[in-house]
């Protein structure tokens, strides 16, 4: 008589010997339960829930989802930009490479058009990406925004200015049409033309001269640095 409800278990947290009905099960991500007592329920709980973060913390830059590390790939854009996207996500990409998805039906139809007279790729704006915030598909070069927890995200100028006006900014790439528009290169310049216009705007922009302050140079540089 009462002597079941009396029983005791041991805590897998603690190790105390706890009534039965008090005891907690919590499932940890790896599929195993553990039984706590009212003290050890919310470490193990919170246990739970960062290993779960660690075991899916990769977020896809398409659709900010996080998704299972194994389900995320580096895609390289025709233009060179990397996203780590989802399968969903790389299968909807316009420009991405094929090659990682070599298995594909849809590289059997490609096939089957061999000569048809219109160029197909190269007509694709190689300027177009995904914001890394609103998802939504940009015209313009995105910015290489590095936030306060060391991610490096790919942002729309909108995105930028919110992420910047919350303080989760550390640092901004240079973005290449900056670069191009502080040395006044085209966007074809030579190698040859941007270290001459690099050397041009030196003249002016060096600490040493009148017109030179450190902030003028070091964007010179920056920008140098960014196309050369
Ligand atoms: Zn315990
Ligand atoms: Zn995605
Ligand atoms: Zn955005």
């Amino acid at each position: 008589m009462g002597v079941a409800d009396n029983r005791r278990e041991g805590c897998d947290g603690c190790d105390r010997s706890v009534v039965l009905g008090r005891l907690t099960t919590v499932s940890m991500p790896d599929g195993t339960q553990v039984a706590c007592c009212p003290t050890c329920t919310p470490h193990a709980r919170a246990a739970a829930e960062r290993a779960e973060l660690e075991t899916a913390s990769a977020t896809c830059e398409g659709c900010r989802s996080t998704v299972e590390t194994a389900d995320v790939e580096d895609v390289v854009l025709t233009d060179g930009t990397v996203l780590s996207l989802c399968s969903a996500c790389r299968a909807h990409q316009p420009n991405a490479g094929s090659e990682g998805t070599g298995s594909s039906p849809t590289a059997s139809d490609a096939r089957s058009a061999p000569d048809a007279g219109v160029t197909s790729s190269t007509e694709i704006a190689p300027s177009k990406r995904l914001c890394g915030h609103c998802r939504e598909w940009i015209r313009a070069e995105p910015y290489r925004v590095t936030l306060v927890d060391d991610r490096v995200e790919s942002l729309c100028p909108t995105c930028k200015e919110t992420a910047v006006d919350e303080g989760i900014v550390v640092d901004v790439a240079m973005r290449r049409v900056d670069a191009r528009e502080i040395l006044d290169v085209d966007e074809d310049a030579s190698a040859e033309e941007i270290r001459a216009a690099f050397q041009e705007q030196v003249k002016h922009a060096h600490p040493d001269r009148p017109t030179g302050t450190r902030e003028a140079f070091r964007l010179v540089r920056g920008a140098y640095e960014r196309l050369k």
